[in-house]
C-alpha cells in the first residue's frame, strides 16, 4: 500500500484586482495563486498577490511557478514573493509565449523603477525561465503537467497536474460561452481535458444574469465564464470536486455565501473557493 498525497492551498481567489474590506474576509481579497505541494516539489499556479503570503524560503523544496497568462491579477505578486530572495536555488518559471514579447521580457517589465524599486538585475539569475507550448506535456520529476489553450483576451493556459492517480485542473482565465461560434468545439476540447479529474478549479466569475446583461451591462468578451457553464462542464465531464474561483471585486462574502448555498442545493460537489482553504488528496493504491 502506498500513500501519496497532493496538498492544495488557495492563496488568492479574487480576479481583476485586490480587495480589502470587512465584507470580503471569508473569500479573501488576494488575486490568483494556488499552491500545490507534492513530495519535495512546490508548484504555484500563477503569482497574483496571493503568493506574497508565502514566507518560508522552502530550501528543501524545488519551487515552480506556472503562469496561466500575464494580466496583472496573475503576476503582480512576483516582485514581492519573498521565497525568491531567500531561497538558495533557482525558482523555475514556465508559461506560454506572451503576445509581442518573450516570457523573459514580460517578467522583466514587472521590475525596475518607476514601477518597482527592485532591480531586474538582482532577480534574473534567480529565475530559470522557460516558454512552454499551448498544448503540451512535461514532467516535474514524477508529476505530469499538461497544458491547453483557453479562450481569454490574449489567451491563457489551462493546466492539468497528475500525480500518482490524483489529478487537478486549473482553468483560469477562461470565457466558455455560447456567445461565441467556437463554443461547441471549445467545450468538446475542455470536456476531454477535465474528464474524470479529481478537482477542477475554474474561473466562473459571473452569473448568467450578469454575463448576459439582465443585471447591469453584459460582460460578453470580458474573458470570464459563468457559474452555470462551469457546473455544466464539470458534471458532464464527471469531475469529482469543483471549485469556482476568480470572483470579481464587487462580490462580497454574503453574496458568495448565497450563491454557494443555491449551487450546493443542486450540485453538492461544487464549491466556491476560499482564500487560505487547504485540501489534501491522497492516492491509495494497493
Ligand atoms: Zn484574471
Amino acid at each position: 500500500m502506498t500513500d501519496k498525497q497532493m496538498e492544495v492551498k488557495f492563496l488568492g481567489v479574487r480576479g481583476s484586482y485586490n480587495l480589502s474590506n470587512t465584507q470580503s474576509v471569508k473569500y479573501g481579497g488576494n488575486t490568483s495563486c494556488i499552491q500545490i505541494i507534492i513530495e519535495d516539489q512546490i508548484i504555484f499556479l500563477d503569482a497574483g498577490s496571493g503568493i506574497t503570503k508565502v514566507e518560508k524560503p522552502f530550501n528543501d523544496f524545488d519551487i515552480h511557478i506556472l503562469f496561466t497568462h500575464y494580466h496583472w491579477d496573475h503576476v503582480l505578486g512576483l516582485p514581492f514573493f519573498s521565497t525568491l530572495y531567500a531561497k538558495n536555488d533557482k525558482v523555475h518559471v514556465k508559461g506560454m509565449k506572451p503576445e509581442h514579447y518573450s516570457l523573459k521580457e514580460v517578467l522583466r517589465l514587472l521590475f525596475n523603477p518607476p514601477f518597482c524599486p527592485i532591480m531586474w538585475s538582482k532577480v534574473q539569475d534567480k529565475l530559470d525561465i522557460e516558454e512552454i507550448p499551448e498544448y503540451g506535456t512535461f514532467y516535474i520529476k514524477n508529476i505530469k503537467v499538461e497544458t491547453i489553450l483557453l479562450m481569454h483576451p490574449g489567451g491563457a493556459l489551462g493546466y492539468k497536474i497528475t500525480y500518482n492517480g490524483i489529478s487537478i485542473v486549473l482553468l483560469t482565465d477562461i470565457e466558455l460561452s455560447k456567445a461565441f461560434s467556437s463554443y461547441e468545439s471549445e467545450r468538446e476540447k475542455l470536456l476531454k481535458f477535465v474528464k474524470d479529474v479529481d478537482v477542477l478549479v475554474m474561473d466562473a466569475a459571473l452569473t448568467n444574469e450578469e454575463y448576459y446583461g439582465a443585471v447591469g451591462s453584459n460582460k460578453i468578451g470580458w474573458g470570464h465564464s459563468t457559474m452555470e457553464e462551469c457546473i455544466l462542464l464539470s458534471e458532464d465531464a464527471g469531475v469529482k470536486k469543483t471549485y469556482i474561483t476568480h470572483y470579481l471585486p464587487y462580490r462580497e462574502d454574503l453574496q458568495n455565501d448565497a450563491l454557494e448555498k443555491d449551487i450546493k442545493a443542486k450540485h453538492p460537489t461544487v464549491f466556491l473557493a476560499k482564500e487560505d482553504e487547504s485540501l489534501i488528496f491522497r492516492a491509495c493504491r494497493s
